[in-house]
């Protein structure tokens, strides 16, 4: 596929892009490099207040922005603004921030002063996915752009068009021109950027296989990265759970996006003697779900971004199904154009399957009963993922087990897993390594300078 906004509630192809020559990528690397010498110079204060102007754009722009997702990906409308809503947040909270974040830290050794100081690396490169095409790019660069370097993006080539529209929200917010710049480029051009001496680092967001093919080429440079890759996160139900807003949160939790988000609660694993209350909550409330055309309001779930994405969940359940996974709803695609899967619930998961041990990024939830808590945990651990977890007990002790025992990133008790510009966000195993947001953040693309003075 090239690069094109194609409407995946009808399969039109709305506008195809060239991507980027050789030349024109150097053109815009030696801007970027030259840009970088004099924005690292810039104070705290003058990144900030391009960085709240960037905020009151995307506030100002949030439908137009949404219409844009909405089309390119097929998030429900109403979703794809709040994400631009929440794009302003992470602008104004580093904007806040940035500077006590990155303030020299002293420390007391054998030197008469001897500090640490955070200094910005130079070009990051950014490689982004379609789910939030916003959001995952903010996420990245209000951070770094406030740390003093400066972005490119290679953004998902099914979002061309979200992907442009960042370059001119930090254009008219201020920030010199190839501070942030959008290369309209394909998987294939990344290696060669990697390998440019100017490009010092690199963050991934997307699959293991595009999170590993970027990491072996910047370990072949030395160049440093982080990587947010996939997920599939338990959602754990005990005993003293409220399980209406158990199950209430559930849904929203599984179906965000379409379900095409990495911290989507995908197997739901709960206490034998709730499973059945449980069971018919979650199927009467997946019963209630509008699916349909995105820009529509009053719809909840709309298609999934590509057909390649609807083939390969339903190729998932299939197999489940084949190897022994009973379908409690839904289960297939909907006829007609466009990618629509229906909201989907499998149960009697056999170990293995699909179902069992791989992430499905659509709108599919995998039920699984358990004895006690110490099988919910060890079932809870048993992907290669470790992402985030969801934990429902009212239960003090059982809340300390879940928050000391479950391999994951994050571990949130009693609400869904979802990410917040004040604290950190990223993986543990195959979900991937560093973190975004929060302090650790800015501090991931900065170089620790210590400083020794007699
Ligand atoms: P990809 O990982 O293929 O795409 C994410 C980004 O990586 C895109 O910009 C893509 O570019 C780029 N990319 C792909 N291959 C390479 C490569 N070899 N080197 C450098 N960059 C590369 O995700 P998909 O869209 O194909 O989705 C596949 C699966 O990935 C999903 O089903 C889900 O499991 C997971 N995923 C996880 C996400 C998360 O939030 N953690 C987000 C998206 C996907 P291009 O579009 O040009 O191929």
């Amino acid at each position: 596929m090239g690069i094109a906004t194609i409407n995946p509630a009808t399969g039109e192809t709305i506008k195809t892009f060239e991507p980027l020559t050789a030349e024109e990528i150097e053109t815009k690397l030696a801007l970027a490099q030259a840009r970088f010498q004099e924005y690292r110079k810039t104070s705290f204060s003058q990144r900030s207040q391009w960085m709240y102007k960037a905020a009151e754009i995307l506030e100002r722009d949030q439908v137009e922005l949404g219409k844009i997702m909405t089309l390119e990906m097929g998030k429900p409308l109403k979703s794809a603004i709040a994400e631009a809503q929440k794009c302003a947040l992470v602008c104004r909270y580093y904007g806040d921030n940035a500077e006590e974040f990155l303030k020299d830290l002293p420390g007391s050794t054998d030197a008469s002063q001897s500090f640490v100081r955070y200094q910005p690396m130079g070009i990051i490169l950014a490689v982004m996915p379609w789910n939030f095409p916003l959001w995952q790019v903010f996420r990245f660069a209000a951070p770094a752009l406030m740390a003093g370097n400066v972005g490119i993006l290679k953004h998902a080539s099914n979002v061309p068009q979200s992907a442009l529209k960042i370059e001119e929200i930090f254009t008219e917010a201020g920030f010199p021109e190839g501070v942030f710049q959008t290369f309209l480029i394909g998987a294939s051009q990344v290696e060669s950027i990697i390998n440019d001496d100017r490009v010092k680092a690199a963050t991934l967001t997307g699959s293991e296989f595009a999170g590993a093919s970027l990491a072996a080429a910047a370990g072949k440079q030395i160049k440093k990265t982080v990587l947010e890759l996939g997920g599939s996160d338990p959602f754990i139900v005990l005993e003293s759970a409220d399980l209406e807003l158990a199950a209430t949160t559930a849904v929203t939790a599984r179906m965000l996006n379409n379900g095409q988000s990495c911290i989507a609660a995908k197997r739901f694993i709960v206490l034998e003697s709730i499973a059945a209350q449980f069971e018919k909550l979650l199927v009467e409330k997946f019963k209630a779900l509008k699916v349909g055309d995105p820009m529509d309001e009053s719809i909840d779930i709309g298609p999934l971004a590509t057909p390649d994405i609807l083939d390969d969940i339903d190729k998932q359940v299939q197999k489940s199904v084949a190897m022994g996974a009973k379908v409690l709803i839904g289960g297939k695609a909907l006829e007609g154009a466009g990618n629509f899967y229906l909201p989907t619930i499998l149960t009697d998961i056999p170990p293995n399957s699909p179902a069992d041990k791989e992430e499905f990024f659509g709108p599919v939830a995998s039920l699984f009963r358990v004895k006690n808590l110490d099988e919910a945990i060890d079932l809870a651990n048993s992907t290669c993922f470790g992402l985030g977890a969801s934990g429902w007990t009212n239960n003090p002790d059982e809340q300390d087990r879940l928050i000391n025992e479950i391999e994951a990133g994050a571990v949130f008790i009693n609400g869904m897993v979802k990410s917040d510009p004040r604290l950190p966000f990223g993986g543990t195993k195959r979900s991937g390594y560093g973190r975004e947001l929060g302090i650790y953040g800015i501090q991931e693309f900065v170089n620790i300078k210590t400083v020794w003075i007699k």
